[in-house]
């Protein structure tokens, strides 16, 4: 049995990211417990860190997203940091501001407060035992939905998998379309396409059922507006928001599953990676793909090329047997026969064109 889950509070509209402590006091009303605020970094220098109002109780810990996108290090290491400066007492909530990388550390951190181990031990489908601290999501970057998901994405030592459970979910979000506008452009624009990606996939995925299509419909429609026609930030936050709402309760596809290997192997960002993928598969998304060559072309986007140039035969392979790890997505995207039309051949010859 799979129950739908959706992000129970939700606070939307400009400037709101003012009345974050009005917002997290009104949810978790325990004042005399302190507060985690795990941050993007790239925040110091946006200005939006020093809006923060923390109690003096409280802490207040960066995730450099600029460096690299979350490892299960990085989470293990924060975990064991608050444990350290507080003594093992539980903080009342994690907030987390940033983008997909920062808002999945958060949301990984929060689980892995109340739960023992490594957080590499979580990377896979409901294995979080213990209730997580309650947590917050308070996006700056638009377009993963993890603000909505239920996972938390991370490369651990042997994979890049999400923590996927109830538990990974975020009890709240605060959505101020104005924290939006910092983001550069290109970055922008590919995180953007992960949310137009991840509705393509869904949308012609056996996986969709019909409570999520709805979601997704929007959520593609939003992204479409945005990037062919205007440029409305709080059309684009809640695009994302929708994008999470309904790829929490479906699948992604074929480009997710070969942007594996260009991510894990390659070493490029997601937004990127399901791009350079998803410009190669108008075989699979037909219009969808003519629609995204179109916002590349409108954003003057230039996607690299020759990525796989000087791979070895050894990392060609590898890269298909990571794509046949997202067997689930691929089921949904192709059916149980995946791998005949999927063949190793075919997937080689799509990474040459990239
Ligand atoms: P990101 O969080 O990695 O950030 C990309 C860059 O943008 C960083 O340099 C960051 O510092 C910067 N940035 C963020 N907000 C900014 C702002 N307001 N102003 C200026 N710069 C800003 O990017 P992302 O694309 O949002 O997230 C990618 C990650 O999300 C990947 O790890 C991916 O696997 C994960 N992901 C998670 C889900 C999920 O459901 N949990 C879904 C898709 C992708
Ligand atoms: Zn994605």
């Amino acid at each position: 049995m799979k129950i739908t889950r959706f992000i129970p509070s939700a606070l939307f509209g400009q400037k709101r990211f003012d009345d974050l402590n009005e917002f997290v006091d009104g949810l978790y009303p325990h004042k005399e417990q302190y507060s985690v605020y795990l941050i993007d970094s790239v925040h110091q220098k946006t200005g939006l860190r020093e809006r923060l109002q923390p109690g003096p109780q409280d802490l207040v810990l960066e995730f450099n997203a600029s460096l690299h996108e979350p490892k299960t290090e990085d989470v293990d290491a924060l975990r064991g940091e608050i444990v350290r400066r507080k003594g093992g007492v539980l903080p009342r909530v994690v907030i987390g501001i940033g983008g997909g990388s920062t808002m999945d550390v958060a949301k990984a951190v929060s689980v892995m407060l109340t739960n023992p181990g490594s957080s590499a031990d979580y990377q896979g489908w409901d294995l979080v035992k213990n209730k997580p601290v309650p947590k917050i999501a308070v996006p700056t970057l638009s377009g993963t939905g993890a603000e909505a998901t239920r996972t938390a994405v991370l490369t651990g030592p042997v994979k890049k998998l999400g923590i996927n459970s109830d538990f990974s979910i975020y009890d709240a979000v605060l959505m101020d379309p104005e924290l939006l506008k910092t983001v550069p452009a290109d970055q922008e624009f590919y995180t953007g396409m992960d949310n137009f990606i991840h509705c393509v996939e869904s949308i012609n995925g056996s996986a969709m059922n019909p409570l999520g299509k709805p979601f997704a419909l929007q959520a593609k429609a939003a992204a479409e507006n945005f990037f062919l026609k205007e440029k409305n930030y709080s059309e684009l936050m809640v695009g994302s928001f929708l994008g999470g709402c309904s790829i929490a309760n479906s699948s992604v596809g074929i480009c997710h599953a070969l942007s594996y290997g260009i991510a894990f192997i390659l070493g490029y960002r997601h937004g990127i990676a399901n791009s350079i993928v998803f410009n190669q598969l108008p075989e699979y998304y037909g219009e969808d793909v003519l629609k995204f060559r179109r916002m590349l072309e409108k954003n003057k986007v230039k996607l690299p090329s020759g990525v796989t140039g000087g791979i070895t035969a050894e990392q060609l392979d590898r890269m298909i047997q990571l794509t046949y790890m997202l067997e689930r997505d691929l089921i949904s995207a192709l059916g149980p026969d995946f791998k005949r039309i999927l063949t190793p051949e075919k997937i080689s010859r799509l990474y040459e064109k990239m």
